[in-house]
């Protein structure tokens, strides 16, 4: 689905398919580089990275193995609290792999520096970050991120794995939602 299918949803497009497309191209080439010689083992974290995950992975010009997690963040209301379940685990074992977590955005950071100290203390030789997304309230956790897509500012966004209650999730784009649609 177009972004312009659902203009009246979105108050601002933030990113198009081509500018996302763009982005992962220069990220591949820096994950080429640093993992010459290696096969990583891409994490991808269900379901909103999905997307970035599937474009990032044929980008790459290495051979990798790619698995999946599923984790739900305890919190109140909508803040996450950093308590974390998994909810599906990896089929792989970790153990002297270098591990690459693939995610949508980072709001708060708590689920990701968590992750990454989960797959730490599985024996991974090495766990580093790509999210596409980032926010500003991430910076409150010192989480790093090795490959970084974009900042974008403290809004609501969807599109391109990213939901609002399970829709949006296969618009092509990146766009803030209008608050009118869950007010
Ligand atoms: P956190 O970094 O706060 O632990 O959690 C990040 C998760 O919250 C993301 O993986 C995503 O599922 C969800 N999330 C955070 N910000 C947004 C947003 O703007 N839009 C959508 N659709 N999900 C978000
Ligand atoms: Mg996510
Ligand atoms: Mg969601």
């Amino acid at each position: 689905m177009e972004l312009s299918d659902v203009s009246a949803d979105l108050s601002e497009v933030l990113f198009t398919e081509q500018q996302i497309a763009d982005k992962l191209a220069e990220l591949a080439r820096r994950i080429e580089a640093d993992y010459a010689g290696d096969r990583p083992l891409l994490v991808g974290v269900l379901k909103g990275a999905v997307m970035v995950m599937a474009d990032l992975a044929r980008e790459l010009k290495i051979h990798l193995d790619m698995d999946w997690m599923a984790v739900s963040s305890y919190g109140a209301g909508t803040q996450s609290s950093g308590v974390v379940r998994i909810l599906k685990d990896l089929d792989t074992d970790v153990q002297g792999r270098r591990v690459l977590i693939v995610e949508d955005i980072i709001d708060s950071g708590l689920t990701l520096s968590w992750l990454k100290a989960n797959l730490a203390t599985r024996g991974a030789a090495s766990v580093e970050i790509c999210a596409l997304l980032r926010k500003p309230d991430a910076v409150k956790v010192d989480v790093d991120v090795r490959y970084l897509g974009f900042d974008i500012p403290n809004a609501f966004v969807v599109g391109y794995g990213l939901d609002y209650a399970e829709t949006y999730r296969n618009l092509r784009g990146v766009g803030v939602l209008s608050p009118h649609v869950y007010q």
